[in-house]
């Protein structure tokens, strides 16, 4: 490493999944003073964004706001439905599932964890034997990342779905699509999903303090029996609340409001399905890059399987140890962040891309490129090609 004139000046790139890059219209919107919170726009807006919101998620049914981030509405999720000595199963496919199961058990609830490591997709099996063993229906919930962001992995929540329908198990399913939402396909009446939670500051391209929870009618039937419920975490008059007030529980996240209603009209005005299509062409031109350098050499994804890889957010590993002097050199030198490893043993060989929300073609060349950049000054070996491979994915 012979460079002696930083390359870091100019607008930096925060290539990490989540915070995710917000649009100008989003910090725009943001840019006000304090509105009226007991009359006027802001009151006024609450059901066009409320309804724009379960478009984004699929659904028809309920959603509750929190002014939390993602792991708040975890706990505000399993609050509503999962009593003290309750069970719930989390079949684990990295560090984020394992955060959502510790949670639950903050809470009382017993904890039944199939731990399938930090690269593998559910095995459905394993799961069923979990299920069928459980005769008497103690798990009242299997807690399902959709995308666990540490690993990249993507599990198949409408497979797992047919799993409880075949098995006639009555758990609530409950989905966390906190890095998938408005990135990877998610639709939840479709998929027969009773819960979901997520937060705003990845597909939703706003920054981190509100979170949502969505529930379906079996889900409020199991809230109905609980002994208690706090009333800060309450979903119901949240979600069906007589006065402004109810929605927030006091005082309303004003400014994120506005950044919600900015982000929503552009992932409405480019269409969902477009939205994830998008994605699933720039996850694929990451791959190819990715795919091309682990042909030779020291970088590995993450995930083998296409299938269970998300479109939103990339694994990887240097194999030499050295992916925290990667993200040193693109970021010292080039402006350019990439997200560390999260959950994996070695934790210096392991960095993400994340790949989520206001995001396009250029933006991933800059990611590839830069990492090509990184690799080429620090000497790591790898095959070549890459970014011509997704340049050639890119055009078609
Ligand atoms: C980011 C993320 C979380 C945690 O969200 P915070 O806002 O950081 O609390 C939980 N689950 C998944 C899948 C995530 O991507």
């Amino acid at each position: 490493m012979k460079q002696t004139v930083s390359l870091s000046q100019g607008r930096t790139y925060l290539a990490i999944p989540g915070p995710s890059v917000m649009p100008d219209a989003v910090l725009q919107a943001m840019h006000r003073p304090s509105p009226n919170i007991y009359d006027g726009e802001l009151i006024d807006m609450m059901p066009a964004l409320t309804s724009d919101l379960r478009r984004v998620a699929g659904t028809q049914h309920n959603v509750a706001i929190y002014i939390a981030n993602g792991h708040g509405t975890w706990e505000a999720a399993l609050s509503n439905v999962i009593a003290p000595g309750e069970t719930v199963l989390a079949p684990a496919s990295g560090r984020f599932t394992h955060g959502w199961a510790e949670m639950a058990e903050g809470i009382g609830a017993k904890v039944q964890l199939i731990d399938f490591g930090t690269s593998s997709a559910w095995d459905l099996d394993r799961i069923a034997d979990a299920l069928r063993a459980d005769e008497k229906h103690q798990i009242k919930a299997v807690l399902a990342v959709h995308v666990d962001t540490s690993s990249s992995i993507l599990n198949d929540i409408p497979a797992l779905r047919k799993l409880l329908d075949d098995l006639e198990h009555p758990a609530l399913l409950m989905a966390d699509c906190i890095a998938s939402l408005g990135c990877d396909r998610f639709e939840m009446d479709e998929w027969g999903v009773d819960v979901t939670v997520t937060a705003c500051q990845k597909g939703l391209m706003v920054p981190a303090g509100v979170g949502f929870v969505f529930y379906n009618e079996k889900a409020q039937a199991k809230r109905a029996t609980m002994p208690r419920v706090s009333q800060y975490w309450d979903w119901q008059p949240r979600a069906n609340p007589d006065l402004f007030y109810q929605y927030f529980n006091g005082t309303a996240p004003t400014h994120h409001l506005y950044g919600l209603r900015a982000s929503l009209d552009l992932i409405h005005s480019e269409g969902i399905e477009q939205v994830w299509a998008r994605h699933k062409h720039l996850a694929k031109a990451i791959w190819a890059a990715c795919e091309t350098w682990a042909e030779e050499g020291a970088l590995q994804m993450n995930v083998a399987d296409r299938a269970h890889r998300s479109h939103a957010v990339t694994a990887l590993r240097l194999t030499d140890g050295r992916g925290t002097a990667l993200r040193s050199y693109t970021e010292t030198q080039l402006g350019l962040t990439l997200g560390i490893g999260l959950g994996m043993e070695d934790y210096d060989g392991c960095f993400r891309l994340g790949h989520m929300g206001h995001i396009n073609g250029q933006m991933v060349m800059a990611i590839l490129g830069g990492m090509e950049t990184g690799m080429t000054a620090l000497g790591i070996p790898r095959g070549k090609g890459a970014l011509e491979a997704a340049a050639a994915v890119l055009a078609t």
